[in-house]
């Protein structure tokens, strides 16, 4: 047995193994190629032409969502594939809840896809009509799905024989027939969509669900789903699904005589800042579903629902640092706003931006984590100005699947607000934490000692 355990062959000096390429000092000084609502005029990060300065007092971290960059996302996507396809844009809300965010994109004319009776209801209030909204699960509650079937939901989508059996059941005993999809996973295994997953059905079974489907009297298939990307920057991997599924539709209408009307193509696609960063674009993705589908019969419509390309690069979070440190001769940033908001999914989750680009600083390799007891990091071997940590940092890329899956753990929460009209709107702030603190713990923080 060795005491040393075998590390991967560094030869850069870099501590990252995974996630992005570190962004080079041309790529932040000219931010706005990358980000249109961010730039370094005078030398100073402004949001949307506002100094973050003049926003943000610095003492507490600021999640900023920035709604019409996730309208932008949308018109992006949904003009993109418009180019070929009847296309529908149902935007994930899985991944933001912020209700100025999403009444920003309904007003913008998308629809939104749901998971869960809570998403339903949250999608009603931000004002989704149901014809706005897909459902997709693995499991209902017999309430949720009598809702969706007796507000006419758009699409419910199917996932596996019970559920089949249950929308069947409901929709018999309510006298409504709803639409429905039938999920597949029409790629190979992945360890994500793997055999191991309880996602999707492989092509076989989801064939015979599709069959079943078609011969009930009290549904109404409209098509296919298949949402079996992750974080896809690939254009010919989004081909490669957009064909298997097409593939997967035909053959059920040869077979069948049945005419399918719907391709849901799912979400899965990388933010856009980073896929656009590494020189693609959303054009490329509906260029590649053409080739793909080839011109879809006239009257068959393609669904999508794109989570993290709305939402990712919709909101950055303004943090201060509160200290440094060195170990093995690296340089460590660490900084207020933590992992119980910043989840990291890799090494480089978030990239940092210095708030001031001064000139006659030398730029530094440093590492950015939270001030957490856990083994967490933001962004390994960042490039930054040698005086970034007395400003503090601009971390981007924070909007989807951050403040969602937020916790009140470890340390404070940032405070939350939406940039408009060149102020910030704050939604949560200190005192929205303490009642949280409240309802979860039972802990009133208020002044004075609250007797259990
Ligand atoms: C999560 C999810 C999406 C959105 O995924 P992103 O990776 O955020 O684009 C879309 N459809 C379904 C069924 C999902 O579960």
């Amino acid at each position: 047995m060795t005491l040393v355990s075998a590390r991967p062959p560094v030869s850069t000096g870099e501590l990252a193994h995974n996630g992005p390429p570190t962004m080079s000092r041309s790529e932040i000084e000219h931010i706005q190629r990358l980000l249109p609502y961010l730039s370094y005029p005078d030398g100073e990060l402004a949001l949307d032409g506002v100094p973050a300065e003049r926003l943000w007092d610095g003492t507490r971290p600021l999640l900023v969502y920035l709604p019409e960059r996730a309208v932008d996302n949308y018109r992006a996507i949904r003009a993109a594939f418009s180019r070929y396809f009847d296309v529908s844009v149902y935007c994930a809300i899985k991944c933001c809840y912020l209700a100025g965010v999403l009444s920003a994109l309904r007003a913008a004319g998308a629809g939104a896809e749901i998971n869960s009776d809570l998403e339903w209801r949250i999608a009603r209030k931000t004002g989704f009509p149901p014809q706005r909204i897909v459902s997709n699960a693995v499991a209902r509650p017999a309430q949720h799905l009598e809702t969706l079937i007796t507000e006419k939901t758009a699409l419910i989508g199917v996932d596996g024989e019970e559920e089949l059996d249950r929308t069947e059941w409901h929709a018999r005993h309510l006298g409504v027939t709803p639409g429905i999809l039938i999920r597949v996973n029409p790629l190979p295994p992945d360890p994500f969509f793997s055999d191991r997953s309880k996602l999707g059905t492989d092509w076989d079974d989801a064939f015979r669900l599709l069959e079943r489907a078609a011969a009930s009297r009290h549904l109404d298939v409209r098509g296919v789903h298949a949402h079996q990307l992750v974080r896809c920057a690939d254009a010919g991997q989004f081909g490669e699904l957009a064909r298997r599924t097409g593939e997967f539709a035909a053959a059920f209408s040869t077979a069948s005589g049945r005419h399918l009307d719907i391709i849901d193509l799912g979400g899965g696609l990388e933010s856009r800042f980073l896929m656009e960063r590494g020189g693609l674009r959303i054009e490329e993705f509906a260029a590649a579903a053409r080739d793909a589908l080839g011109c879809l019969p006239s009257g068959i419509r393609l669904v999508l629902e794109p989570g993290r390309f709305i939402f990712a690069d919709a909101a950055l979070a303004l943090t201060g640092i509160l200290g440094t440190r060195r170990k093995t001769g690296s340089r460590w940033l660490i900084t207020d706003a933590a992992c119980n908001l910043l989840r990291p999914t890799s090494d480089r989750t978030y990239p940092p931006l210095p708030l001031h680009l001064t000139d006659g600083h030398h730029w530094i390799r440093c590492h950015v984590a939270d001030p957490t007891c856990a083994p967490t990091r933001l962004w390994l071997d960042a490039l930054l100005p040698q005086d970034a940590a007395e400003h503090g940092l601009a971390l981007i890329g924070c909007g989807a699947y951050t403040m969602v899956r937020s916790s009140v753990w470890g340390t404070d929460l940032p405070d939350i607000g939406l940039l408009r009209d060149g102020r910030i709107d704050i939604v949560f702030d200190h005192a929205g934490q303490d009642t949280m603190v409240r309802s979860l713990y039972g802990v009133g923080l208020g002044d004075g000692t609250d007797d259990p």
